[in-house]
């Protein structure tokens, strides 16, 4: 006869009274989601961004010891006459408790959308079990979501053993320029002390399934100079800026290679105008991704070489701007370990957990390139998020909130047990 497990019965009246309390907040989760959508936050917006910031102000400082801002930017953007020029940014908002525990989470999101104020998709709608709106999925909803786990934390009984440091950035939607290398100081100052794990909350697929392994991504501009004249009467005299972008372009795209994950976009060709005049400028917009560490300097390294030859051949003087601000973020067996551990919480819930590898990128790339093992699609299940067709599933905020809270049950006491996979 099989005896009976005591734990897992204990487990299921425990995940039972969670689900029930987190359903008495489900109204709450849903409507600061919102109302937190309702305000435009393009990443350029910073009077929105400002006032979105105000509402997660009221969320998140009750909930944590210390809170600050942290300046970012100015952003350096070359226009598209080739000029490099200053935005401002708004800065990130830093919330941070008990940072002596021995277990510290680094929670990481991003209040800026892809949506600016020109465009029509401003407002959120409720279809069935479809919260639709600007942001819903991609990520207010995870941020209301990164609340109400703290909230759960606080009173919790395991609240001392826990440290929490909240980091939401202004700039996610535009590739994290400016907050990037402070994601990555703090997730270096996570793990100086302590055992710590990131938890991110970009949304999952409708289905449930996460984000794996990740790819790293740069963007680069070329600007071209080269000498302008008169197509008929001093045609050789002239060095064509176009001619060289163009040869610079085919070269870069052909450096992609399928079976290694390296990939060049070309974007955008800006330059040129009437046909009897040779250009003498020319911008060239790419972005490259890469999926293992080392061919970051690889293909920079073979960028430049293009550049010098056709620079050589044409006359034309050619500029390179712009970096890696994503490194990649391969399944390395640590991070493998933590996905397992979070599909058995899953499993404790009734959730098949599952993940597959993405050629996308977010901050999770920033926080593993740090050291910093983390899981970054913790958020609410959603779909077509970066178009006016958004949605968060609403029947998703209790469930997500309530795996990310068995999450942190387990890596505490794996923790205490000396069995974290950092
Ligand atoms: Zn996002």
């Amino acid at each position: 006869m099989t005896q009976p497990n005591t734990n897992s019965l204990q487990n299921t009246v425990a995940h039972q009274q969670l689900l029930d309390y987190l359903a008495s907040r489900a109204d709450t989760m849903l409507q600061a989601t919102r109302s937190l959508c309702e305000i435009n936050s393009g990443s350029y917006n910073l009077d929105g961004i400002e006032q979105v910031q105000q509402q997660l102000q009221q969320l998140f400082a009750p909930l944590a010891d210390s809170h600050r801002l942290q300046p970012l930017g100015p952003l350096e953007r070359v226009t598209d006459s080739g000029d490099v020029e200053a935005l401002p940014l708004a800065p990130m908002q830093i919330f941070q408790s008990r940072p002596a525990a021995p277990l510290q989470l680094l929670f990481t999101g991003h209040c800026d959308t892809v949506f600016p104020l020109s465009c029509d998709f401003q407002h959120c709608h409720i279809d069935g079990n479809r919260l639709h709106g600007p942001g819903t999925a991609d990520m207010k909803g995870g941020l209301v979501l990164i609340a109400e786990v703290i909230r759960w934390l606080n009173q919790s009984g395991i609240r001392e053993q826990v440290g929490f440091t909240v980091a939401i950035s202004p700039d996610e939607e535009i590739g994290s320029p400016c907050s990037g290398p402070i994601l990555m100081q703090l997730a270096k100052q996570a793990l100086a002390n302590a055992s710590a794990i990131g938890m991110t909350y970009e949304p999952a697929l409708e289905d449930g399934t996460l984000a794996g392994a990740r790819k790293g991504s740069g963007n680069f501009a070329i600007t071209a100079k080269g000498r302008s004249s008169h197509a008929g009467r001093a045609f050789f005299e002239g060095r064509n800026a176009v001619a060289a972008i163009a040869k610079v372009a085919s070269q870069l795209a052909n450096l992609s290679d399928e079976d290694s994950g390296l990939s060049l976009n070309i974007g955008q060709i800006l330059g040129g105008g009437a046909v009897n005049i040779v250009p003498d400028s020319c911008i060239c917009r790419f972005n490259v991704r890469v999926a293992e560490p080392q061919q970051q300097q690889q293909v920079l390294e073979d960028i430049h070489r293009v550049i010098d030859a056709v620079s050589q051949d044409t006359g034309v003087e050619l500029a390179l701007h712009g970096h890696f601000n994503r490194p990649p973020k391969p399944m390395t067996a640590a991070q493998q370990r933590l996905f397992e551990i979070l599909r058995e919480g899953g499993a404790e819930l009734g959730l098949d957990i599952r993940w597959r590898a993405t050629g996308g990128c977010c901050e999770g790339n920033n926080l593993a390139a740090a050291g910093l093992i983390n899981i970054d699609t913790l958020g609410v299940r959603g779909a077509n998020i970066h178009t006016d067709q958004e949605y968060a599933c609403s029947d998703s905020f209790v469930e997500r909130a309530a795996l990310s809270i068995v999450l942190i049950q387990k890596l505490l006491k794996l923790q205490q047990e000396g069995q974290l996979p950092c």
